[in-house]
């Protein structure tokens, strides 16, 4: 009896979260065996929960990860939303206005783009969005931020880059986009951009104020270009 009792009580120390320890052998009928069908009923549903949480628990991580990517991305483009945009701004700014870093502003809007919706169909104009994001992501490297401001004006924020290399950068993506072959999504489809650019100034507002003017400089001046102060 005693033997039996410590072979019990191994079993119970012995026990590890998530593992099915091994079943206590019963010989008998006495209180001691049914204490030992009672543990090894009990240490194998304990194993069946743990293994369940700890499978729910991979969900909810999963879940988490896919509404935290869900909060910061924009829905048709898959490029940055204009919240996270902003965050990142006032990151940014804040950090090169300390350091003494550059920080160069994009505002890139599509030329013309109702003529799109109107002339083809609202769906096209979707696909136009959604093909832009992807010729620009070509363009830009790892850190800088991407995103759509609204509608078919799209923002590119360019730490550690100077007016000249954004210059440099925004007048590639122009040519890809005016380059690419629009005819795969709609026959007699082309479509161009225009550019506004800016360097770090002294408030994020004037920023967002310069870069836009010179994005309508670029209208006036006939679309399809890049206008830089
Ligand atoms: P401009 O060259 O001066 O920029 O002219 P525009 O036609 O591009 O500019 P306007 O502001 O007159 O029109 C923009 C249009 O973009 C109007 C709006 O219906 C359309 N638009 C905004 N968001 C979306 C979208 O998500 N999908 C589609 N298909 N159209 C959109
Ligand atoms: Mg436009
Ligand atoms: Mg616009």
């Amino acid at each position: 009896m005693l033997r039996q009792l410590r072979h019990l009580s191994n079993a119970v120390h012995g026990m590890e979260p998530g593992t099915r320890s091994e079943p206590i052998t019963v010989s008998g009928r006495d209180e001691i065996a049914t204490l030992a069908h009672a543990f090894n009923r009990m240490s194998d549903d304990l194993t069946d929960q743990y293994q369940a949480l700890q499978s729910s628990n991979a969900t909810i991580a999963r879940q988490a990860q896919t509404l935290e990517k869900l909060s910061y991305t924009d829905e048709l483009t898959g490029l940055y939303n204009r919240r996270y945009f902003n965050e990142q701004f006032d990151h940014w700014f804040g950090e090169c206005r300390r350091e003494g870093r550059q920080l160069a502003l994009i505002i890139i809007d599509v030329d013309h783009f109702k003529r799109i919706n109107d002339n083809f169909s609202h769906q096209t104009g979707d696909a136009v969005l959604q093909q832009i994001a992807r010729l620009l992501r070509e363009c830009v490297r790892s850190h800088d931020i991407l995103a759509r401001f609204g509608g078919e004006e799209l923002i590119l924020l360019m730490p550690d880059t100077s007016l000249e290399k954004a210059e440099e950068i925004a007048e590639r993506m122009r040519r890809h986009i005016e380059e690419h072959s629009w005819h795969q999504i709609a026959v007699g489809l082309q479509v161009t951009a225009s550019f506004g650019l800016t360097s770090l100034q002294t408030t994020q507002h004037d920023m967002l104020r310069i870069a836009d003017e010179q994005l309508y400089r670029a209208k006036d001046g006939g679309r399809n270009s890049v206008c830089v102060a």
